[in-house]
């Protein structure tokens, strides 16, 4: 079998992927990307967080994105019957950009992939890992071509990149259940949505269903918008039929929802996603690091997915190019305590939405804008910023809000 050697192996060219090449490719090392689908694919995971534009910006991949003319997104806006609460990006508390993109993923992944290809990193599309040896001395990879011809590549590190193919979590065995329930999302894209004007347009909204679902509206500026729906398997049972019926009856039991969708047309079948959270024993090994959803996946209600993609890329580039020089690195204190500080930080948060602690805390009459500039920073992706006691304490602070602001908890 032929042998292709490189010193760093990056196993998926989605955000994860692009991002950890093009800072890698800039320290001058030797990079193989493979990546298992052709480019454009569709892939869920649209809407992003500002704290995503600084470290596309650090990546040098900002201007590749800028120039797409993306919808920009100024914030977020949560809805329950006729209540609302709108988060603007403007009003955050930690420094940073105020504003980030409503992207279709195929199109923005294929930007970021060109962008790094276009730096000389070489990608192979429609190239699978399908099996995988640590030595003492290299990492080796076994990669199946389109006409089914395998290879081996000689890496001196493996950075998995696979998001929801988890190649390494499969192949080493170190796959967790996540600690959330299953849930699962309906989804599609639609066109005739009648968006707010202005500011507002680009904005996500969540709405919370009145029957323990909630429903996602991001809008996107090629006219078309992705609306989707995220419950228990048993809540999807209550309603009959093929996928594309139940979605537009779920979308149409939502006051908020079935007003600005009333003249949507689907503009491909409804998908379903089921059982995606998950989580993994450990973040790193002695030649491999598990970087974006091949890490830990929590849940969709904060978009939080893409942010931690680049954030995780980043930080395993930045301690990777470290120890490709020699520099003793310590991958479970500068890596994988780091990411599960921003996993962690998002997990209060996904909590707090399912345990009806965040409803009550962004519907309530009484809130406090300095509290409330803090919890929009979060919103916003920056769970690192030690200064917000919203990201240090973050499980704490919101149950003590919840209790204060009191109101009508409502759990999903
Ligand atoms: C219902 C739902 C809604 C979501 N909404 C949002 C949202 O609004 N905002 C947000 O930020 N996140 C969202 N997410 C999460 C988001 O989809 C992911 O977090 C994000 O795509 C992770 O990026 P990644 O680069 O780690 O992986 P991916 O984007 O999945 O990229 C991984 C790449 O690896 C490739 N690959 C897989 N297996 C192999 C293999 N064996 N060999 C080679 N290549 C391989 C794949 O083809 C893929 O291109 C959502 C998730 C779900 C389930």
């Amino acid at each position: 079998m032929k042998t292709v050697e490189t010193d760093v192996l990056i196993i998926g060219a989605g955000p994860a992927g692009s991002s950890a090449a093009a800072l890698l490719q800039r320290e001058g090392f030797k990079l193989l990307v493979v990546e298992k689908q052709t480019f454009p694919r569709f892939v869920i995971g649209e809407s992003m967080l500002p704290s995503s534009m600084t470290l596309l910006q650090e990546a040098g991949l900002l201007d590749a994105i800028e120039q797409k003319s993306f919808m920009r997104k100024n914030g977020a806006v949560f809805l329950r019957g006729d209540e609302t609460c709108n988060f603007d990006f403007a009003n955050q508390f930690t420094d940073g950009f105020k504003y980030t993109y409503q992207v279709p993923r195929g199109d923005f992944d294929k930007a970021l992939a060109d962008a790094v290809a276009a730096r000389g990193v070489e990608i192979l599309y429609r190239h699978g890992v399908t099996a995988v040896n640590f030595e003492p001395t290299h990492a080796s990879a076994t990669i199946e071509a389109p006409d089914g011809e395998k290879f081996q590549v000689r890496a001196k590190f493996i950075l998995d990149c696979s998001g929801y193919g988890r190649v390494l979590p499969r192949l080493l065995d170190l796959e967790l259940p996540s600690n959330f329930p299953v849930r699962e999302s309906l989804f599609t894209h639609v066109t005739g949505d009648a968006r707010p004007a202005e500011r507002e347009e680009g904005k996500i909204w969540i709405c919370m269903h009145p029957q323990d679902a909630w429903i996602w509206i991001i809008p996107f500026s090629n006219g078309k918008t992705s609306v989707g729906v995220v419950a228990t398997p048993e809540f999807f049972k209550q309603f009959p039929g093929e996928p594309d019926a139940q979605l537009r009856a779920i979308l149409m039991g939502d006051p908020n929802a079935a007003k600005r969708l009333a003249k949507m047309e689907f503009v491909m079948p409804a998908q379903r996603i089921s059982g995606y959270s998950c989580a993994v024993k450990q973040l790193y090994g002695e030649r491999f690091a598990l970087v974006g959803n091949a890490t830990e996946f929590l849940d969709p209600v904060f978009s939080s997915g893409v942010s931690l993609a680049f954030a995780s890329a980043n930080r395993a580039a930045k301690v990777l190019t470290r120890q490709l020089r020699g520099e003793a690195v310590d991958w479970q204190v500068e890596y994988a305590d780091h990411v599960m500080q921003g996993i962690n930080t998002f997990r209060a948060y996904v909590a707090g939405w399912y345990d009806g602690k965040l409803p009550q805390i962004f519907f309530a009459a009484n809130k406090n804008p300095d509290i409330m500039r803090q919890v929009c920073s979060v919103l916003a992706g920056y769970v690192w910023d030690k200064s917000n006691p919203y990201v240090t304490q973050a499980e704490r602070a919101l149950g003590l809000l919840a209790k204060i602001l009191g109101g009508q908890a409502s759990k999903m």
